[in-house]
């Protein structure tokens, strides 16, 4: 299954259309489930067994009459309960970044949510010229989850969507302390899309293919079964200590390539494009201003 936010409005997408979701198709939730559903994305997931439940006996007689513009497009969760990130969790990126890679949990932060945004629109690059590029897949939360083991761990997933964990560099490593929340959370900087897709439809949920690309030229090109903490072993440490709720948003963490990283580093400028991906969800597309 895959579920989307349409202006506003929970839509599950029937026909994906082109990788960058031009031309998919779909129906409303509210409607084609009678009232019984949505119409709220943000709320879907507190209800995420019972949507479940009737997809699984709906499915096969629904009929998309709906175009789904990319352009129209929010968050698959856009108002989460928590918003988390993860970072230093693949070791090719600590290495880059200077760091030993983490052998107990990576380093945990949050996204504050007022930085979350959809699959398409502009990205305001704040003052210092030092925003970086974090592709990364997100991992969406369906069941509370609290001191769940790793192979219980899938259960309590909804479902993955792609995520850039945009980063002002400057400020994340300035003071006595790094800033890794504040930082990472300037308007426009966790956005999250461009659907958010169920595992069973992955052929390996835990072995996908990311990256992204400025200008058509790619930076980043990595895979998920290289993460340090798999999403779940990530979910099932993360539960030892906090609760997961539904509609939670988890960062898994960036792959090596990010431009704090090069010789000479790299960042982001007004003007650029970046285009971000990964296998078997689909694609964002950002402009920088
Ligand atoms: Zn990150």
């Amino acid at each position: 299954m895959r579920l989307a936010n349409l202006e506003g409005r929970a839509v599950l997408v029937l026909e994906p259309g082109a990788p960058d979701g031009t031309g998919a198709r779909g129906v409303d939730l509210h409607a084609a489930s009678d009232g019984a559903l949505g119409p709220d994305p943000a709320t879907v997931y507190e209800r995420w067994d019972a949507l479940r439940a009737w997809y699984a006996a709906a499915a096969d007689g629904l009929v998309a009459d709906l175009d789904i513009d990319p352009e129209r497009l929010g968050a698959p969760s856009p108002r989460p309960p928590q918003a988390l990130a993860l970072g230093f969790n693949y070791a090719e990126h600590a290495r880059e970044t200077g760091f030993e890679a983490p052998t107990e949990l990576p380093p945990v932060f949050p996204k504050f949510a007022s930085s979350i945004t959809g699959p398409r629109g502009i990205v305001d690059l704040p003052e210092g010229g030092t925003t970086d590029w974090e592709v990364e897949v997100v991992a969406v939360i369906g069941r509370t989850a609290r001191r769940v083991t790793p192979a219980q761990a899938w259960d309590h997933v909804a479902g993955l969507c792609v995520g850039q964990d945009l980063s002002e560099r400057t400020r994340q490593f300035a003071g006595p302390a790094p800033q890794f929340g504040l930082a990472k959370s300037h308007p426009g900087f966790s956005p999250m899309g461009p659907w958010l897709v169920t595992p069973d439809e992955l052929a390996d949920p835990d072995d996908l293919a990311l990256g992204c690309a400025i200008d058509g030229e790619v930076v980043q090109d990595g895979r998920t079964g290289l993460l340090l903490f798999s999403v779940p072993r990530a979910i099932a440490a993360l539960s030892e200590v906090i609760t997961l709720l539904p509609g939670d948003v988890v960062f898994t963490g960036t792959p090596d390539g990010v431009g704090v990283g090069r010789e000479p580093q790299r960042f982001l400028r007004s003007g650029e494009t970046l285009r971000t991906w990964v296998e078997g969800i689909g694609e964002m597309v950002h402009t920088l201003r």
